[in-house]
């Protein structure tokens, strides 16, 4: 089996690592409230989804009031 011949440096080691990164996940923008979501989801603010009122909030009634 092959061995490595010397012990990758600190800095070989930290060099190859910079390309492994958390990526942030796609955010898309509500169109009723603006609050930005995962896409292809409910809105949990104002509980719409595609322009139409899925889920009825108790948040949104008492801002209108
Ligand atoms: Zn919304």
């Amino acid at each position: 089996m092959a061995v490595p011949f010397r012990r990758t440096s600190k800095t070989k080691k930290r060099m190859r690592r910079t390309h492994l990164k958390k990526t942030v996940p796609g955010m898309t923008v509500c169109p009723n409230c603006g609050e930005s979501l995962k896409p292809h989801r409910v809105c949990t603010k104002c509980g719409y989804y595609k322009n139409k009122e899925v889920i009825v909030t108790n948040k949104v009634e008492t801002e209108e009031e």
